[in-house]
């Protein structure tokens, strides 16, 4: 019998264009972890670049709410028009052989996945300033003018979210916020709530 056999439901959000892609893939680097990533499906049209299976499951509307209705989605949220939703099917399996399994989702679906799976560990990514981000989405390069406005005005309702979250990240350096999210892990595993029971059956091993 070993302690803390579980791996944790870590949840990476924030407002779009805080860099949370950046700081999941900057987290996903570092060595000797044993996170898996949920890669999320969407309807939104792939960019250059991106993978499909990869960064996301590209799916036709139809499709997205086809899983939906089959209750194949742990959460789902529509955002600026597209479709984003976490797949339900891999999460209970990795969790249960021991992996961190990361969502980074926006702060509608985060809300849904504390309510169905309340010891997920929540982290909210946070901007220096608002200025900064405002700065990211415009430069962004492969949005549309409208689309921008959009994602900015989605952004300052999305800064209201932080107080639902465990934990506040700020994204000063890629690397300082990655570092962050690996202790936050690390201490939650150790956390007596998630190692009393385990330590019980220890300590009443024969
Ligand atoms: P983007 O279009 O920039 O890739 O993503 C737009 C927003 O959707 C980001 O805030 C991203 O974190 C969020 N997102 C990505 N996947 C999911 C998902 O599975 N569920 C939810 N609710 N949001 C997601």
């Amino acid at each position: 019998m070993k302690l803390n056999d579980r791996g944790l439901l870590v949840v990476i959000s924030g407002p779009s264009g805080v860099g949370k892609g950046t700081v999941r893939r900057a987290l996903f680097e570092m060595p000797n972890h044993n996170l898996t990533y949920s890669v999320s499906m969407t309807t939104r049209q792939m960019r250059p670049g991106e993978v499909d299976g990869k960064d996301y499951y590209f799916v036709s509307e139809e499709e997205f709410k086809k899983n939906i209705a089959e209750g194949k989605m742990l959460e789902y949220a529509k955002f600026v028009g597209n479709y984003y939703g976490t797949p339900k099917d891999k999460i209970e399996e990795d969790l249960d052989s021991g992996k961190e399994v990361v969502l980074e989702i926006e702060v509608e679906g985060a809300t849904q996945v504390k309510a169905q799976m309340p010891d997920c560990v929540m982290i909210f990514i946070a901007p220096p300033s608002k200025e900064a981000l405002y700065e990211r989405l415009k430069k962004r390069g492969t949005d549309s003018d409208k689309t921008i406005q959009e994602r900015i005005d989605k952004a300052d309702r999305e800064f209201e979210c932080a107080k639902n979250y465990d934990y506040i990240v700020v994204n000063d350096e890629v690397s300082n916020a990655a570092d962050r999210i690996m202790a936050i892990i690390r201490a939650e595993h150790a956390k007596t709530k998630r190692t009393l029971h385990s330590y019980i059956e220890l300590l009443n091993e024969k």
